[in-house]
């Protein structure tokens, strides 16, 4: 008891102390500066421990990132060793040998001629750093003006200024600045939201030829490039109507408008292989953003992949003093690098196996929670899943954003030992690729009972009638 109390009193303090002087991302103006957020002391394979001593099982996988689970004394000596070798080389004038030999790796694994790695910082970073390659190309290439960017409603790049500008999710631009008239959003390619009565193929055709339509409209020479995560992650796990990835890539490909494939989600075992875009999905980009699961988040990591062909123009092209005037402290670093090349490994050596087969068994018993009155749709791939929240399954209107269910639900999972990635009415779902079945049986078992809880606190409260069973044809 003893032990409890102690480590209650330094939940209160790290809680006082945060409160003070710590700022947490996506703060709210009202409690911006005076907020603290869950203690989190140490983790354990796909457990975390916070700050009451209180187990969970880490449903995100942190931010989508920690896909070899926590606490792996590999990459921890890694880590170590690097640093004790070299901490650290500027990359402005020299280079280390971890950053080449991942290149090379990841060339290895990165489809058709992408043969090319540009390191970042993170996420933000890598997408930040591949339009403003874009902007250069189409600099050096003479066609100023061919530098719009096509990216889509309900998606996410980063938090970087350009970067930012591409997010389409509600709440993304209400109170944010954004470099809008470089932008251009097309629909969400969310099957589930589609328009009442129309197939899910129609669906794709309309959405293929919106972005036929963007581009008559606005003129191939002046749009650059097309952004897509190859399932949008943070905007609730949106898998594209089949066919719909290959044919916006055609479309790219006959207008020459550069295709990224951000995955920084996707990457890294996340669907069971390093990059998706070929694997699964079918299509080779021209550049591919990656960063988390590159090193498990042991260290922060992100990069391009970009293709041969791009650089081979720019050699070509009239003017080789121009320069790529873009870098970062922290490109290429040696430990980021290190580390990365030893969570290769780790997936190489039977993660990436177990990824994919147990996948099936996941996304099955995820899917059972759809016999939940609340529950909308559950939906996923890979190790990456959604539980979306509708009360009416015949008008599929989310709940109303106050309601914030997903917060509800959360607090719960927390209560009996799961953490989720509350968005809204949705949970978001991207474990550790550890996870085994019993575990898995475990955070289903709490999402359910979390989810019951939930139903009946609004029905309580009188926000809802919880008879939503009907019309439960989606
Ligand atoms: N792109 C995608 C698809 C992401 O999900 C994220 C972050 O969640 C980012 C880019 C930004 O990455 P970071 O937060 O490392 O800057």
């Amino acid at each position: 008891r003893e032990e409890t109390i102690g480590l209650v009193d330094t939940a209160k303090e790290m809680i006082a102390t945060a409160q003070k002087h710590l700022v947490q991302p996506w703060p709210t103006a009202g409690d911006i500066g005076a907020e603290a957020r869950g203690g989190m002391v140490s983790g354990d394979g796909i457990y975390v421990t916070d700050s009451e001593g209180r187990r969970l099982i880490d449903g995100p996988a942190g931010m989508w990132c920690v896909n070899a689970g926590h606490r792996r004394k590999e990459l921890a000596d890694v880590l170590h060793e690097q640093a004790m070798a070299l901490s650290y080389n500027s990359p402005w004038y020299t280079m280390n040998q971890p950053s080449v030999t991942l290149s090379q790796r990841l060339a290895d694994y990165a489809p058709g001629d992408l043969d090319h790695v540009f390191y970042t910082t993170g996420g933000s970073s890598a997408v930040e750093t591949a339009l403003r390659f874009m902007q250069f190309a189409n600099n050096v290439k003479g066609r100023p003006d061919k530098k719009m960017i096509i990216s889509r409603q309900g998606g996410y790049h980063g938090s970087t200024y350009l970067s930012a500008s591409l997010n389409g999710r509600p709440r993304d631009h209400d109170w944010m600045d954004s470099a809008s008239e470089q932008v251009i959003k097309l629909s969400c390619p969310n099957p589930f939201r589609r328009p009442e009565g129309m197939s899910e193929q129609v669906f794709c055709d309309f959405l293929v030829a919106e972005f036929r339509t963007v581009i008559e409209k606005t003129g191939k020479e002046r749009i650059g490039a097309f952004i897509a995560e190859p399932v949008m992650a943070s905007g609730g796990v949106i898998i594209p109507p089949q066919g719909y990835l290959p044919r916006m890539r055609a479309l790219c490909a006959d207008n020459d408008i550069l295709f990224i494939a951000d995955e920084v989600v996707t990457a890294f075992g996340r669907l069971g292989h390093v990059f998706a875009s070929q694997d699964v999905f079918g299509i080779t980009p021209d550049m591919i953003t990656f960063a988390k699961g590159v090193t498990s988040g042991y260290f922060p990591l992100g990069g391009v992949m970009i293709s041969s062909r791009l650089f081979e123009d720019l050699r070509r092209s009239n003017h080789s003093d121009a320069m790529f005037a873009h870098g970062l402290t922290y490109s290429s670093h040696p430990i980021g690098c290190a580390v990365a090349l030893k969570n290769l490994d780790i997936l190489e050596d039977g993660l990436l196996d177990h990824a994919r087969a147990i996948s099936g068994y996941f996304q099955a018993s995820l899917k059972t929670l759809e016999d939940l009155p609340l529950v909308g749709e559950v939906r996923g791939l890979g190790l990456m899943a959604c539980i979306e929240c509708v009360a009416d399954r015949i008008s599929n209107n989310p709940l109303t954003l106050d309601l914030t269910v997903g917060k509800r639900i959360d607090g719960h999972c927390q209560d009996l030992g799961l953490l989720v990635r509350p968005l809204i009415n949705m949970c978001v779902m991207s474990p550790p690729l550890t996870i085994t079945p019993s575990q898995i049986d475990e955070m289903v078992s709490i999402l359910r009972t979390s989810i019951e809880r939930t139903q009946d606190e609004l029905v309580r409260e009188g926000l809802w009638n919880g008879n939503s069973l009907s019309g439960s044809s989606i």
